[in-house]
């Protein structure tokens, strides 16, 4: 069975001294959150998540969940832990006081997804979805709903879903047709059929509520014609409880890949009562308010299992011997190939774990830094980050987890080891919330686009002051500079062909995605390179100085392959005819 120990030494190396989060108690509103108070919070996480919610990874995957009779049945303990995390405060933690959060920083909350998807990423979901529906109301909802819905939603007392996809709207929401008729009294009757729910149905809480996207009667066709609406499963009685049960119901669950111990439902909605939420046909712009955040959520999903990967593969192959290495030594992590392989995921979990969290650092900013300026700013690297932390992380969740099956070698094959349920719990992370394919696209169409590219070059101002010079740390330093500049030309033929050949920059979205990412990577080693030397702890900062050339040598030095693959005009690929395939 796979461990998870929390990994708090990297997490507050991270937080402390590569980011120095610290900062954010010099903004009003996060006053309290002092490195102390972060540090003890994360601790405090860990233990719970340690001791009550990791050791029913395996069950709830072996188990999973059932349907019967329109009811689900999540696994066992599922529903115990539930309520044990959401009593100890840990849904809330980020949201405004006003609704019953605690108001603390969104990186704290973050620092916790992290710790909770490597324990078990199917029971993260419950609070994470919830989290999206509370997100959406809170950015649209008028102050009747917000009042009604968000208090319960914000402590976790009730769970909360995503309603958007339908069997023929998946990446193109424009096809939904769900529509919602007015009843005449404020609210309306929503008709139609939704898949792929996570947390659809379920008696883990009091209330589910579902925030849908659907169609008035007389809106335009296509994307410019939805509207969002806030469905209960049971109605509120004028007092604000629970009443009767509303017109949605679960028709099945599905059977999955991974995931095992989330509900995914197709749910049926039969005249259920809704009310709008926003204004008509502003749906989308009321799902992008908080797609960033659903997003970034999902790529914490993904260093949750990079970190879960790695620290099993290490740890197994401290332990496994096998063969005698060139220098002797017996156990497997003495073998070239398997360092190679154990340095890899060192580099790619510890290097996204800076963007990640840098990118909540930045959300916090955006939100609640009193300068305006340095609240436009941070926007600006939340925006151009989201899509680099959805896909990179959750790609390399994936990659990591296929990894660790390597280190474990036949072992990893085997069930009860418990290494095979990373790879096959990860693949939807590069599905869902916008697959990786829509991510590369929102990064090369949008978000190289917005404010005439000044997003791409915040980042290469930031890395090329960050990497003048080159000694001690030339060896990360330099090739930084020359990845930098690769991708600088890049962004320069990407702008001009998506206006010229959008096929060519959409060829080479995804590619550009991992070169960006890589390049990204590297600047927070060359940072945490630095903050590791200036510390007293020895073996850390060899550590970190081994991983650092590891990564300066090995993967910096993709990006310029991938650049000039990117570079290639894709015309006559395009030109295939789909029968000669
Ligand atoms: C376990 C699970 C849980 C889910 N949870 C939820 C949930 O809670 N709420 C919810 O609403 N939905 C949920 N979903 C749905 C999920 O968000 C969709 O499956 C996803 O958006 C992709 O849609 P699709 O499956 O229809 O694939 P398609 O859209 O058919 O995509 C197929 C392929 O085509 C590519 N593609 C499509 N359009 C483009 C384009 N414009 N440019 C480039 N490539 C493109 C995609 O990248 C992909 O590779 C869930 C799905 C699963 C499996």
């Amino acid at each position: 069975m796979a461990s998870y120990k929390a990994p708090l030494r990297e997490i507050q190396f991270v937080l402390n001294d590569v980011l120095n989060a610290g900062q954010l108690a010099a903004v009003p509103a996060f006053a309290e959150a002092t490195p102390d108070t972060l540090n003890a919070l994360v601790g405090e996480a860990a233990k719970l998540i340690e001791e009550e919610i990791a050791p029913l990874n395996a069950s709830g995957d072996q188990q999973g969940c059932t349907w019967a009779d329109g009811e689900v049945r999540v696994p066992d303990g599922a529903a115990q832990a539930y309520k044990l995390y959401w009593q100890a405060g840990w849904v809330g933690l980020a949201h405004p006081t006003e609704f019953g959060g605690q108001g603390l920083p969104y990186l704290l909350s973050k620092v916790v997804e992290e710790m909770l998807c490597s324990a078990n990423v199917a029971f993260a979901l419950y609070p994470g979805l919830t989290t999206g529906c509370f997100e959406a109301i809170l950015a649209s909802g008028s102050d009747q709903i917000k009042q009604q819905y968000l208090p319960k939603l914000a402590t976790g007392e009730w769970t909360g879903t995503m309603c958007l996809t339908e069997p023929q709207a998946g990446s193109d929401l424009a096809a939904v047709k769900t529509r919602a008729v007015p009843n005449g009294d404020g609210s309306y009757a929503l008709e139609g059929g939704k898949i792929f729910i996570t947390s659809g149905e379920h008696t883990m809480a009091d209330n589910i509520i579902h925030f849908v996207l659907a169609r008035l009667p007389d809106s335009p066709p296509g994307i410019k014609g939805l509207s969002t609406f806030v469905v209960p499963k049971y109605l509120l009685r004028p007092d604000g409880g629970i009443g009767e049960r509303n017109g949605v119901r679960c028709v099945s669950i599905e059977h999955k890949m991974g995931i095992h111990g989330s509900c995914t439902c197709s749910l049926q909605f039969e005249g259920a009562r809704g009310w709008m939420v926003g204004q008509p046909n502003t749906g989308i712009q009321n799902m992008f308010v908080m797609m960033n955040m659903s997003r970034i959520m999902v790529g914490y999903q993904g260093l949750g299992l990079c970190e879960l990967a790695t620290q099993n593969a290490i740890a197994y192959a401290k332990d496994r011997k096998q063969g005698r290495a060139f220098n002797g030594g017996e156990q497997i992590i003495e073998h070239p190939d398997v360092r190679r392989m154990l340095l890899t995921m060192k580099a790619v979990t510890e290097g996204a774990r800076v963007l990640a969290y840098e990118t909540a650092m930045y959300v916090d900013l955006a939100h609640a830094h009193p300068d305006a300026a340095v609240r436009d700013e941070a926007q600006d690297w939340v925006e151009l980050n989201t899509p680099l932390v959805k896909a990179f992380c959750t790609d390399s969740a994936f990659d990591l987890g296929s990894l660790a099956v390597q280190v474990y070698g036949g072992h990893g094959f085997i069930r009860e080891h418990g290494i095979e349920q990373i790879v096959r719990d990860a693949k939807i992370l590069c599905l869902y919330e916008g697959t990786n394919g829509i991510q590369a696209m929102d990064l090369v169409r949008r978000k190289l686009m917005l404010h005439n590219g000044r997003l791409a070059q915040r980042f290469f101002a930031k890395v090329r002051s960050e990497s003048t010079g080159d000694a001690p740390l030339g060896f990360i330093a330099k090739p930084l500079r020359e990845a930098v500049d690769e991708l600088e030309a890049t962004v320069h033929w990407l702008q001009q062909s998506f206006k010229t050949s959008p096929e060519d920059a959409g060829f080479g979205a995804v590619d550009f995605l991992r070169a960006f990412s890589l390049t990204y990577l590297g600047y927070n080693w060359l940072r945490m390179a630095k903050a590791a030397s200036a510390g007293t702890d020895e073996t850390f900062r060899r550590a970190k100085l081994t991983t650092t050339q590891f990564f300066a040598a090995r993967m910096l030095s993709q990006v310029a392959p991938l650049c000039r693959g990117v570079r290639n005009p894709a015309g006559e690929l395009m030109k295939l005819e789909a029968e000669a395939f």
